[in-house]
């Protein structure tokens, strides 16, 4: 996907302050944070959101949750707690139709939708 803005940073084309890669996963700190840590956990190929998650691309996803608890880790927020987000489509409130989770922790959370 030439145009989407995560398949550059994957690619390398746009620069992003990395936490962590592996052969599926990329995570990279948000460059609008909401909370002490805000990263973004990514799949290295584009899958738009969650209604493109099929039995072919799964693996890239399975990898991605695997790795958030890592991720966590590396950030320091793994034994302290943590909230993961991922939204998809218009209502949903995406603004990068690249399939993306929000991990955000470092501090107590504000007030939970659910
Ligand atoms: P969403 O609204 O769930 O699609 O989240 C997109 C997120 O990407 C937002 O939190 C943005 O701050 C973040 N973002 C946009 N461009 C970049 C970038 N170049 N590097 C890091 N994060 C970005
Ligand atoms: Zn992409």
């Amino acid at each position: 996907m030439e145009e989407c803005l995560f398949c550059k940073i994957i690619n390398g084309d746009i620069p992003c302050d990395k936490v962590y890669e592996d052969e599926y996963v990329l995570a990279f700190k948000d460059i609008h944070p909401v909370a002490k840590v805000h990263v973004l956990v990514v799949p290295k190929i584009h899958i738009k959101d969650y209604n493109e998650v099929n039995d072919n691309n799964i693996l890239y996803i399975s990898k991605v949750q695997n790795a958030i608890k890592e991720v966590a880790k590396i950030c320091g927020i793994k034994d302290t707690g943590y909230r993961v987000i991922s939204n998809t489509g218009k209502d949903g409130g995406q603004a990068v139709p690249h399939i993306h989770f929000h991990l955000i922790g470092g501090e107590a959370l504000g007030e939970k939708i659910i």
